[in-house]
């Protein structure tokens, strides 16, 4: 029956991707520019990764441009020439379609080997030995709807926060252990030059096993506000995969 064949290769084909990500190098909570960014460069590396996004489209808020028009702008183009996007140069910006930067950066994710999982969503994290070892996941829709259903976990050697504001995972430590981060996870004023700076400088480990990349670094060190300028979170999202693969090499 092609009805249940259909079914069938659909339910097997996704458990045995599920399966096969229980266990992971790295797990990249937020599909946005940053986390799409870390997966890429991290999966071209080898690095087993996995990254679950609770919304239905991944992108984070790339789709929007500003204000919903759909251009998104950057500094320099190094990272979109890597990943095929078009840009052009206006003034000291370059500029590209949003459409295009969110499916080809998802696209070079993707076929570069991180497994994605949408519509899934990270309600907590594993913490053992004082080191964050996975997260604690649900299905969205179970989430939204509110019902009393329980989570399963994903593990892995590190974790990335890539929330984007409020950064979600240091807001769950930060609930249990307040003392680790004593000032309000948010993000300061606008100042595009002082935040696409800072975001890559302060990019990195923030607690054992636990890294921040993207506008989750903003709101851990109260950076400024960048608005739709994107070459910071790329930045970002490549600094954590070097990162992280350097401390998976050399702990081997
Ligand atoms: C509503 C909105 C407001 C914005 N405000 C600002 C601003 O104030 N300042 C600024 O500089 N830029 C802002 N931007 C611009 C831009 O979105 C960000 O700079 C950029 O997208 C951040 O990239 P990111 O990768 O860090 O996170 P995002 O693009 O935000 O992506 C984060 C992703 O994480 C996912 N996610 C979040 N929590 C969970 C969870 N628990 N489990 C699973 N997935 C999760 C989200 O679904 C999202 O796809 C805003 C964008 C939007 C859409």
């Amino acid at each position: 029956m092609i009805e249940t064949d259909i079914s069938r290769v659909i339910i097997r084909e996704y458990t045995r991707r599920l399966t096969e990500h229980l266990e992971n190098d790295v797990v990249i909570v937020g599909a946005g520019p940053a986390g799409l960014a870390a997966g890429y460069y991290l999966a071209k590396s080898r690095i087993k990764t996995a990254i679950v996004d609770k919304k239905l489209s991944i992108g984070g808020g790339i789709w929007g441009g500003a204000a919903g028009y759909n251009i998104v702008t950057f500094e320099d183009k190094d990272i979109l020439d890597e990943i095929g996007v078009t840009t052009k140069k206006d003034g000291d910006l370059y500029i590209a379609d949003a459409i295009e930067f969110a499916t080809g950066l998802a696209y070079k994710a993707r076929k570069a080997g991180a497994a994605i999982f949408n519509l899934i969503e990270a309600e907590d994290i594993v913490l053992k030995q004082e080191t964050v070892q996975g997260v604690v996941v649900n299905s969205a829709s179970i989430r939204a709807l509110g019902l009393h259903v329980d989570p399963f976990c994903i593990c892995s050697r590190c974790v990335i926060d890539g929330t984007g504001h409020p950064a979600e995972l240091v807001g769950m430590l930060k609930t249990r252990k307040p003392d680790l981060f004593p000032r309000e996870l948010q993000e300061h004023f606008m100042n595009v030059e002082a935040s696409e700076a800072g975001v890559v400088e302060k990019t990195g480990e923030v607690y054992p096993g636990l890294y921040v990349a993207g506008m989750s670094v903003c709101d851990v060190y109260n950076l400024p506000r960048m608005g739709p300028i994107f070459g910071g979170m790329l930045k970002s999202g490549k600094k954590v995969a070097e990162q992280i693969i350097n401390k998976l090499q050399n702990s081997k």
